[in-house]
């Protein structure tokens, strides 16, 4: 694929914001510490702002307790922030209309299917989590969605083909892998809303960048694939793109990546046994350089 010629950046105009904008369903980790390190001195060195916004969505996994030690994991390594805290739990309505806009200019459609029907039909070799939707409810017959509408909750999905054909070719920046022609149909039609919770953690991060101001996401690489289908949303949202640093993962000493469920690796865990927050904040930042 060739890269477009411009990638939308109107971010350039506004104030330097970054933010840390984990999910409180688990412990973090030292991977989530170099991310927030990483937003916050960029924020500082700027002049500009770092926000913190609490991605609470998926209220099935969420629990109070690990919002509480986010708070504390931040305040152990010393860093502040601007402005209120967001919790995306309390901006449903947003999402709603978001999605609802989505659905007017007919690039979103209702879905069905069940994570074992999809995995079904795509035979995906790696089980539902790698199966790429295989387009089963885009291709309902106008009559049978409305038939099923009132009678089931779907969940929502990108008409991934549809949309690019409103919005053309897009690009995005990363400041370590330099432009990148936005792939977004290689993800399938993502879902924008879950059945259970009325939206989708794409939706819900590009509504809020945009609305916080956000001009620079700096997050770990295992969502670089994933900002292919923010960036779709975005244009087709008149959001600006924000400009991305996808950082190496943190590995843990057996070099696999780390995980909330490894509580040894943990701030809590390491706060526990006594470890020097600047000892820590300073072997997590040295072996990165931004580009
Ligand atoms: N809430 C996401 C997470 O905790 C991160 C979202 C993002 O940085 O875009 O994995």
């Amino acid at each position: 694929m060739t890269i477009p010629d411009f990638v939308v950046d109107n971010v350039d105009k506004l104030p330097l914001t970054t933010r840390f904008a984990p999910s409180p369903t688990g412990l973090l980790h030292r991977g989530h510490a170099l991310s927030t390190l990483l937003a916050w001195r960029l924020a500082r060195a700027a002049g500009g702002r770092f926000i913190l916004r609490i991605e609470d969505i998926d209220t099935t996994r969420c629990r109070p307790e690990y919002e509480a030690a986010i708070l504390e994991d931040l305040a152990w390594l010393g860093l502040d922030w601007d402005g209120p805290v967001w919790r995306q739990s309390a901006r449903g309505p947003v999402y709603a209309e978001a999605l609802d806009r989505l659905v007017a200019m007919g690039v979103a459609y209702p879905c069905f299917c069940t994570r074992a029907d999809i995995a079904a039909a795509a035979s995906a070799p790696h089980g539902p989590e790698a199966a790429i939707y295989p387009g089963t409810c885009r291709h309902l017959a106008p009559d049978e969605r409305a038939r099923r509408l009132p009678q089931e909750t779907p969940a929502w999905r990108l008409d991934v083909a549809a949309a690019l054909a409103i919005t053309g070719p897009l690009a995005w920046h990363d400041s370590f892998a330099g432009l990148q022609a936005a792939d977004p149909a290689a993800q399938g039609d993502f879902v924008v809303a879950r059945r259970d919770i009325g939206t989708a953690y794409a939706l819900a991060v590009v509504v809020d960048d945009a609305a916080q101001g956000v001009t620079d996401v700096v997050r770990g690489v295992d969502l670089f694939e994933a900002t292919h289908g923010q960036r779709l949303l975005q244009a087709l949202l008149g959001l600006p793109a924000p400009r991305y640093h996808h950082h190496k993962l943190v590995l843990g000493a057996d070099g696999k990546r780390l995980a909330k469920r490894d509580r040894g690796e943990t701030l809590a865990a390491l706060r526990a046994a006594g470890t020097d927050p600047a000892v820590l904040r300073a072997a997590l930042i040295d072996p990165v350089r931004y580009p």
